[in-house]
This record gives C-alpha cells, sequence and structure tokens, in this order.
C-alpha cells in the first residue's frame, strides 16, 4: 500500500494550473487582467513564437510593493479581497489568488515591480526556485508598474505542450484576448507585438469618436459601417454598444463581444436572448454581430461560478433575458431608412474614415471595388471577411450583369408622369428618405430618387418584408382582415392534407382562411386574408398546409406562426416583372420608411441600396 505524502508546492500548483492555464492565451489573460486591475494606464504586450517562447506584459499600474513580491507568486495569495461580504461584491477582475502561482510552476516566470510609493529608485524582480517554489528577491531597474515575464511555458509538463497548435493559431488566441479586453476597457492604452512586429497600438479612447475608432481597429471598419449604437436603460439594467444589421452577418460567431460590468462573458442566457432577437431577420446559419456592455448592480450578478469566469449567474435570469431580447429587437426594429442615410449620425454611429469612402459605400450596402472601379453586389460585400477583405473584389457578377444590360436593347420603363416627380424633388416639399420613384428596372428594381442620389429596391423583397411586418402585427392584435372569395375555390389535396386541414381548422381560421373539408381528398377554400387576395390563392393554400404539416402536426401551430406567415408573406408579395404604376411605387416605397426592420427581406438580404450622387461621380471618374 502506498503511503500519504503532500504534494510539492510546485506539483500542487501544477495542478492548479490545470484550471486556469491552457495555453498562452490563457496566461495573456491572466496577465492583462492584473494589469487593468492594478489601475494600469497602458499596458504592453509583446510575444515571441504564439507565446510558447516569450510573453511578456508591462503596465504602469501601482505596482508590487517589495515585501509582498514573494507572496504574489504564492497560492491563495491576493491583495483583492479578504472576506466574504468582498466576494459577494467583488468589482475586481481576479480575487482567486492562482493565476501568477500556477503560471510560475509551469514556466520561467519573472516578476519585476515598482510600487507607487516605493522608497527605491529601481524595481524589484522576483522568481520562484525549486520544487518548494522558494522565491528569490533582487533589485532590477523599472518604472513605476509591473512587468511580468513569461518564458518556455510548459518546458517542465511535456504533456501539456503537446496540445499546443500551430505558432499562428496560438498566437490568434492572444489576439483575441487582447481584443476582448481592449474593448472592455476603452481608457486604457494597449500595445501588442508580435515576433518585433507591432499588431496593435490603440491609444486610450475618451470621447465616443475614439472609442468608435477603437471599435474600428478592432472589429474592422466594416463592423462599423454596418452598427447602430444603442444605450437602454430599464429596471436597474443598462445596455449599451453597437448591434450590426442584420444585412452584416458573419458565417461563424465571431464579431461577438459581450459584457457583463465590464467582465468577458460568453453565457448561455445571453446568446439565447441575442439570438431571439434577430430571430425572424437573420437568414438560418447566419451569425449576428455586436459589442454590447451589459451593466448592473454587481450584487446580482455572481462571477465565480468558473475559474477563468467566462459564465456568470444572474440572480434574476428572466428579468435580464427579457430586458436583453427587448432592447435588441427594439433596436432592430426601429432602423428605417433614414438612419442610414442621413449617415448614421443618428443612431449615433460614427463616420469611418472619410478619405477611403468606404463610409457610404458600405453603408448603402451597395459598394465599388476603389481599385477596378466595378460594382460589388450588396450581399457579397456584407459577408465579406473582416476589414482585410474590404478592398478585395469579392464579386463582378454585377458588373457584368452590368454590363450586359447596357448593351442589351432593352430600355427602362421610365415613367410618364416623370415630369411631376421631378417637380416633386424641385419643390420645397420635403423629401422622403427613400425618394420619389423614376422608373421600374426590368420589372424587378424600383429606381428613386431622393435629395441626394440614387435608390434601387428590390421589389418583391421589400413588398414581401412588409407584408410580413403588416400580418404579424395584425395576427398579434387579432385582427387579421380576412375576405370571402367570390367564387369558392375547390382544390384537389391529398387524404393527409385533408385531415391536417380539418383538424387545424382553427388555427387556420385565426390566419384569416376559411377552409372545409368536402369529401376524403377535397378541400374548399372559401376565405382569404385580405392582404393576400390578390395572390396565387390555390398556390398559396397547398403552400400553406404543407407548412402546417410539416410543424403543425400535433402542437399549437401558433409555435410556427412566424414561419407561416412568413410563408404566406412570400405569395402575397409582387411577383417580378408585374408593372407598378407611380402610385404603387411610391406607396411601396413609403411603406417601407414606415415598416420595421424594413432594410433587410425575411433572410437578411438588403430590401435596398444607395448610390449617391458621389457614388456615381466616382463611376464615372468624376472630379478626380
Ligand atoms: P489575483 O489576481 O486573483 O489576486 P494573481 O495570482 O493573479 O491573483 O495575483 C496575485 C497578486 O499579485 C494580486 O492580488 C496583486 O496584488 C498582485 N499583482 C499581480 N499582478 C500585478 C500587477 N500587474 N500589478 C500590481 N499587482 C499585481
Ligand atoms: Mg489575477
Amino acid at each position: 500500500m502506498k503511503r500519504i505524502a503532500l504534494l510539492s508546492q510546485r506539483l500542487a500548483n501544477q495542478i492548479a494550473a490545470g484550471e486556469v492555464v491552457e495555453r498562452p492565451a490563457s496566461v495573456v489573460k491572466e496577465l492583462l487582467e492584473n494589469s487593468l486591475d492594478a489601475g494600469a494606464g497602458r499596458i504592453d504586450v509583446e510575444i515571441e513564437q504564439g507565446g510558447s517562447k516569450l510573453i511578456r506584459i508591462r503596465d504602469d499600474g501601482q505596482g508590487i510593493n517589495k515585501n509582498d513580491l514573494a507572496l504574489a507568486l504564492s497560492r491563495h495569495a491576493t491583495s483583492k479581497i479578504a472576506d466574504l461580504d468582498d466576494l459577494e461584491n467583488i468589482a475586481s477582475l481576479g480575487f482567486r489568488g492562482e493565476a501568477l502561482a500556477s503560471i510560475s510552476s509551469v514556466s520561467r516566470l519573472q516578476l519585476i515591480s515598482r510600487a507607487m510609493d516605493a522608497e527605491d529608485a529601481g524595481g524589484w524582480l522576483v522568481e520562484a526556485e525549486g520544487q518548494s517554489m522558494t522565491a528569490s528577491l533582487r533589485p532590477a531597474p523599472h518604472t513605476q508598474g509591473t512587468s511580468v515575464e513569461v518564458r518556455d511555458l510548459f518546458f517542465n509538463t511535456p504533456a501539456r505542450k503537446k496540445f499546443l497548435r500551430t505558432e499562428n493559431t496560438e498566437f490568434a488566441r492572444i489576439d483575441e484576448v487582447i481584443k476582448r479586453l481592449a474593448l472592455s476597457r476603452f481608457d486604457v492604452a494597449f500595445t501588442l507585438r508580435h515576433n518585433q512586429r507591432t499588431v496593435h497600438q490603440l491609444q486610450a479612447a475618451r470621447s465616443i469618436q475614439e472609442r468608435q475608432r477603437r471599435i474600428g481597429l478592432v472589429c474592422g471598419p466594416a463592423f462599423l459601417e454596418h452598427a447602430v449604437y444603442i444605450d437602454i436603460e430599464a429596471s436597474g439594467l443598462r445596455l449599451w454598444g453597437w448591434v450590426c444589421l442584420p444585412t452584416f452577418s458573419r458565417s461563424q460567431p465571431d464579431l461577438q463581444y459581450f459584457y457583463v460590468n465590464g467582465r468577458v462573458i460568453r453565457d448561455k442566457l445571453v446568446s439565447h436572448a441575442v439570438k431571439q432577437a434577430y430571430r425572424d431577420v437573420l437568414f438560418g446559419g447566419r451569425h449576428p454581430a455586436f459589442v454590447l456592455y451589459l451593466e448592473l448592480q454587481p450584487a446580482l450578478v455572481d462571477v465565480n461560478v468558473h475559474p477563468t469566469k467566462h459564465e456568470v449567474r444572474f440572480r434574476d435570469q428572466r428579468l435580464v433575458h427579457d430586458f436583453l431580447f427587448r432592447s435588441l429587437h427594439q433596436a432592430l426594429a426601429d432602423v428605417r431608412p433614414d438612419d442610414h442615410l442621413s449617415g448614421h449620425q443618428q443612431a449615433g454611429v460614427a463616420m469611418a474614415d472619410e478619405a477611403t469612402g468606404l463610409h457610404q459605400q458600405a453603408v448603402l450596402g451597395f459598394s465599388v471595388d476603389p481599385v477596378t472601379g466595378e460594382i460589388l453586389s450588396a450581399p457579397e460585400f456584407a459577408f465579406a471577411q473582416g476589414s482585410a477583405d474590404i478592398n478585395r473584389p469579392v464579386g463582378s457578377s454585377a458588373a457584368a450583369t452590368f454590363r450586359q444590360y447596357s448593351q442589351a436593347p432593352v430600355s427602362p420603363r421610365v415613367m410618364a408622369d416623370q415630369a411631376a416627380v421631378y417637380q416633386q424633388l424641385a419643390s420645397d416639399a420635403e423629401i422622403p428618405p427613400l425618394g420619389f420613384a423614376i422608373a421600374q428596372l426590368h420589372g424587378i428594381y424600383i429606381l428613386a430618387q431622393n435629395q441626394h442620389g440614387l435608390i434601387i429596391v428590390d421589389m418583391h423583397a421589400a413588398h414581401e418584408r412588409i407584408t410580413y411586418e403588416h400580418m404579424k402585427t395584425a395576427c398579434d392584435t387579432q385582427s387579421v382582415k380576412a375576405q370571402p372569395l367570390l367564387v369558392p375555390l375547390s382544390l384537389a389535396v391529398s387524404e393527409a392534407e385533408a385531415d391536417c386541414a380539418e383538424q387545424q381548422a382553427n388555427a387556420l381560421q385565426e390566419l384569416g382562411f376559411a377552409i372545409e373539408r368536402v369529401a376524403a381528398e377535397s378541400l374548399v377554400v372559401r376565405q382569404v386574408p385580405v392582404i393576400l387576395a390578390r395572390s396565387n390563392i390555390e398556390q398559396l393554400v397547398r403552400d400553406v398546409l404543407s407548412d402546417v404539416r410539416e410543424h403543425g402536426q400535433s402542437e399549437r401551430i401558433s409555435a410556427y406562426r412566424d414561419e407561416l406567415l412568413a410563408t404566406m408573406a412570400c405569395h402575397g408579395a409582387v411577383r417580378a416583372n408585374r408593372q407598378l404604376s407611380a402610385t404603387e411605387m411610391n406607396a411601396l416605397l413609403r411603406d417601407m420608411e414606415r415598416t420595421e426592420r424594413s432594410g433587410q427581406c425575411n433572410h437578411g438580404r438588403p430590401t435596398w441600396v444607395y448610390l449617391s450622387l458621389a457614388d456615381l461621380d466616382k463611376l464615372f471618374l468624376r472630379g478626380r
């Protein structure tokens, strides 16, 4: 039988390191948090070989007293809490007193510091030696603040070292840590160097413009161009930050930054609320982008639930979930065409670098490649990854189409009453944000002119969105108007479909349908929603039935109501090639200005784009 013995100090620390020190990025996170807790105004990070050779972090914080230096390296030693009350009202990022001890047990760590009120001129250096990790102290030059140098991470734990990935991958994770923390503290300057190359240089940001500059540097300019700024307060909770419109979505959840009381959080409750808020404006499988800050009383949230403190526990989960969902849902619904067109100022979003001209292009969901001058189509552009790709021609199909059209013998349908439009534009009467229609192009697009340029509307997508929003409102207020058909429509269907129509008669009634089963395989449609009365009723009813069968077999259809309404809206929306009169087109434009979420169709694609005169000038190389 084996005898019991106390673990050596180093081994105990190495075991603890298993929890907090997974890879170089976790070391960087712990050290940065210490610097922030020490009140640093500036933090410099230097990395070599993805962090496995060297991680050096220097700050100008309050430093560590010479007499405390040895203690800083021992486990369960912290200056941040003293009793349970402190733990329940925690304001610092660290408090477990484990990081330095753990890191120094699996690397060659040196801690140099000079305290704010130090009597000596220089600083002091401490490192831990041997199995018992005895601290040795000696003088070392340093200005006020602290430097921590971590060399050869996992040199003495080869099993851990094997789990490290390539230098680039490990560095990418470090970069992500820096970004997350840089967005949590705008008032702190950060620099990051990798293998002697500067990767980030972020000045302290105080004004809203400076903060937005940092957002742009961290999240890429395209993020900012599609974002709206929000600041909402209710029931003791405050949510502020930047949320991107659904037209700027990502294939991965890589631009999602969420902070609770300044702490970086990845939390299920939060993700769920956000997902719900974007639910019917985002294309399936796409991820929204946001930088959001939730603030609440520290006592209402427990941060001590996870060693790396990524998760939190809210005392009142329901309240927080509802608040997040409602704030975001409303923020997305509130975006109207004029928010974009007025250069985002109302929405509080900064202008990107005007010199690049990227601002207008991207905000308006339409972009011209600055090198080739080719038109980049809107959705492709919006889906382009990150800032580096912005200048890359992501697609020239639009340009090709454009050329093809310009040669083909087709003429746009110019409206007879165009003169009237010009009169409207010339008069003093206020010009609405989406302007007045001037033509219909190829039966697909509406061209409209406002004070500053050209608006192009995807007629079907826009109408579909509006119809969908109208129907949702009508259903919510139980005022779906139904219209009896002059001639009831008989439909031959399968027996299963007829069963379904019979079983779900009530639910269908709520949606505005009166459908009666007249035989085993035969239905009669007597009534449809007014808003859809002009669509192809047979196709509409067949599609709705197939949706109901798919979703609503047993349970309540209402859970799938929005999906049904979306199917219905698609039928109700104007089809391509239908000639619209000027009045109809203008009515659609006005409807778009009024309708919530009208900036994208039900699948998250944009419903309209805008080309300012400046954009057009650029196309023709005018004014260069
Ligand atoms: P914790 O942060 O949980 O307290 P750490 O092991 O990370 O535990 O740090 C131990 C202590 O060392 C801290 O409580 C703090 O007093 C001191 N310390 C660590 N890093 C710094 C720093 N950069 N500046 C000032 N003090 C520091
Ligand atoms: Mg710490």
